[in-house]
């Protein structure tokens, strides 16, 4: 297995929740290192642009109201297979059908405010990572 790193946001709903220091102990429980990591408050524009994949679905312009509402917390996590990884430590979009003891069944509201973010591949990965960081900013 390679070692990887990948772009996590701890979402509004859980900052404003205090949940940080929980969100990341599942990561660190579950093998993924914290190698960067910043409390932002994202303006428009960066949500706008960071999710701009979605532009064309319904949900969008909740997201984005949702994701500039409070603060959120961006981290690169680095571990063995660390996309993936975090995407199964996360759970599915639908905290309804995510996995007991994913961060999402145990801490999401909803589909919308689902408390994280975790890149889908590599390649969205590095893009995601260099959106909010530069390299000497990541310390592994
Ligand atoms: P994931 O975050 O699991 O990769 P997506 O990339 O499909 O999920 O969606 C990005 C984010 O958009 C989700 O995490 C969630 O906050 C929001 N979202 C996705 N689907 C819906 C939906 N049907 N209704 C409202 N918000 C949604
Ligand atoms: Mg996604």
């Amino acid at each position: 297995m390679a070692v990887e790193r990948t772009l996590s946001i701890i979402k509004p709903d859980a900052t404003k929740r205090n949940l940080t220091g929980k969100i990341n102990q599942k990561f660190e429980d579950n093998g993924l290192r914290i190698v960067a990591q910043k409390r932002i408050q994202l303006t428009e524009d960066q949500a706008k642009k960071f999710y701009a994949v979605h532009a064309e679905r319904p949900f969008y312009k909740d997201l984005v109201s949702f994701m500039i509402s409070g603060p959120v917390v961006v981290q690169v996590l680095e571990g063995d297979d660390a996309v993936a990884q975090n995407r199964k430590i996360m759970g599915a979009t639908n905290p309804a059908e995510a996995d007991e003891g994913t961060i999402r069944a145990e801490f999401a509201e909803n589909i919308e405010a689902n408390s994280v973010h975790g890149s889908d591949s590599a390649e969205n990965a590095a893009i995601e990572v260099s959106f909010f960081f530069s390299e000497n900013e990541i310390v592994g």
